[in-house]
Formats: structure tokens, C-alpha cells, sequence
């Protein structure tokens, strides 16, 4: 496995091989991020990850500073996965001095995370963009997980013609349902106990969905009542592809929510289609 850590040596070894799968990642690596990495191994003759914690699609009052970092872990376990090249640039290589320009997916990032992490979106299409154009995947590889983000990011291909092929990977959960993220590494033993309750009420949700109802409200009030006591940032029943609410589904729809246990905010969702 060969590590990069400048965009001239990715480049440079990028030159030499042919088809290649990408799997973003900001490190901090579990079973998730490792599922994407098995599906790339399985469909690309060379498989590339990155590592960087991407500074601009955190929010002033956000995690940057202490979201957790193990490079030496995550590099033995994208060895272990079949990973050939990890490219894990430096904040500044990635946003020299006078760095001016955003990638803007507009409509799909106004709900959800994008309303109550207000430039969150244009960080994140901005940095994959960039890895896009530095790495020129045939492939990239996102997780079911962070479901906008892989909206925004397939819209954001298809608006600009990026000669890139999106695959979404399902979520993968912990046995008593709480969906892997890096950020439950912050949870107290008293928290990630409640923790669950997320995937309850999704499961509720999807329950409900699965007997026949069609109407969003009863879901989202599904959802809310195996959430009493948490603080809640949104319940959603959303249209897949737009992330628009809905009064009525009668298409592929998806259940999303974010809760704050303490100083953590998780996110999860399923789709119901
Ligand atoms: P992150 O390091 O949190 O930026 O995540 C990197 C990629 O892994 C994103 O495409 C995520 O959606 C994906 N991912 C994160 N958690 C999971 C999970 N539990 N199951 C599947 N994919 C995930």
C-alpha cells in the first residue's frame, strides 16, 4: 500500500495504473468506511482512500478541533482491506493561501443538515470535488449513512458532468442498531446506551411505512415519540431525491433525524421505498 501525502505524488502514481475506485474518509476508521472499501476492492482494479478531515464543512461551533484522528490504526486497517494507494494530504496543500472558490449545490442542501449547518454542504462538494479532479476516480464510493451528503454529491456529478461514477453503499450498524460514525467515539457509556433509540425510531418509522401508511406526519410522529427526552434538531420523511418534506409519500421516500446526546450530534436514516 502506498501513502501519499502530496498531491504531485498522487498524481504521479495516479498516472500509472488504470481503473480505480475512491473512498473519501475523514480517518477514524470502522466498519463502514471499511464495507465501502471491500465494495471498491470488489469492483475497481486499483482501490484509492483518502484521509482528511476536511476544515470547511465544519461550522465555527463545531467538533474540528477534537474530531478523533488514529492514522496509524487507519492505515494498518486499509492495508488489511486490500487499500493500494491512501492520499492524506495537509489542510494547506489542499487550501493554499488565497484559496477562493466554492462549489454551491443549491435545493437539495436547504433541509435537513444543510439548515442547521449552514455551509456544511459547500465544504463538503468543494473538497470532493478537488479529491474528484486530484485523483480522477473511474469510481467513488459513499455510505447510505450521511444520505445528503450522497444527494448532493450525485447531483453535483450530474450538474457538472464529472466523468465519475457515484455508488452509495448501505449503512452498516452496530448489533443493537446504532449506525457506525466516528463521532460515537464521544459518547459517555450512560449515552451511547440511549443511543439506540435513533434506529428505533426509524424502525418505527419504517415499520409503519411497511404496514401501509402513506401519510409523513404519522411517521415523523412516529419517530418523535421514541424520542422523548432527546433534543431532537429534525425528524424527516422527505422525498429521496429532492429531500423535499412530504404531506404524502407516494414515491421513493426517505426517513432522516439528528439528535444531540450531550455534546454529540448523531445523524441516521432509512429509506422507505
Ligand atoms: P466520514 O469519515 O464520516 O466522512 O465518512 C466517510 C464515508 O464513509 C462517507 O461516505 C460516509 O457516508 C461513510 N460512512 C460513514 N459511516 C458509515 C456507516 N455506518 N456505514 C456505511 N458508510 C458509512
Amino acid at each position: 500500500m502506498k501513502i501519499l501525502k502530496t498531491i504531485s505524488q498522487l498524481r504521479m502514481v495516479r498516472a500509472g495504473v488504470g481503473d480505480l475506485g475512491l473512498v473519501p474518509t475523514m480517518g477514524f476508521l470502522h466498519a463502514g468506511h471499511l464495507s465501502l472499501v471491500a465494495r471498491a476492492r470488489a469492483e475497481n482494479p486499483t482501490v484509492a482512500a483518502t484521509i482528511f478531515v476536511n476544515p470547511t464543512q465544519f461550522g465555527p461551533n463545531e467538533d474540528l478541533a477534537r474530531y478523533p484522528r488514529d492514522m496509524p490504526r487507519d492505515l494498518a486497517l486499509l492495508e488489511a482491506a486490500g487499500c493500494d494507494l491512501v492520499f492524506a494530504p495537509e489542510p494547506a496543500d489542499i487550501y493554499p493561501a488565497g484559496f477562493d472558490t466554492v462549489v454551491e449545490v443549491r435545493g437539495v442542501t436547504e433541509g435537513l443538515e444543510g439548515a442547521v449547518r449552514p455551509g456544511h454542504f459547500a465544504g463538503v462538494a468543494t473538497v470532493v470535488a478537488k479529491l474528484f479532479n486530484i485523483v480522477q476516480p473511474t469510481r467513488a464510493y459513499f455510505g447510505q449513512k450521511d444520505a445528503q451528503q450522497s444527494v448532493v454529491i450525485r447531483k453535483m456529478v450530474r450538474d457538472l458532468n464529472l466523468p465519475v461514477e457515484v455508488v452509495v453503499a448501505p449503512t452498516v450498524r452496530e448489533v443493537d442498531g446504532l449506525a457506525m460514525s466516528s463521532r460515537n467515539s464521544y459518547l459517555t457509556p450512560e449515552q451511547r446506551a440511549e443511543a439506540p433509540a435513533l434506529f428505533r425510531a426509524l424502525s418505527a418509522a419504517k415499520a409503519a411505512y411497511d404496514a401501509g401508511e402513506r401519510d409523513a406526519e404519522a411517521l415523523r410522529a412516529a419517530m418523535r415519540s421514541e424520542l422523548d427526552g432527546f433534543a431532537v434538531d429534525y425528524v424527516s420523511v422527505a422525498d429521496a431525491e429532492t429531500l423535499r418534506e412530504l404531506n404524502r409519500i407516494d414515491g421513493p421516500a426517505l426517513a432522516s433525524l439528528a439528535a444531540r446526546l450531550g455534546t454529540t450530534r448523531l445523524i441516521d436514516n432509512l429509506p422507505l421505498d
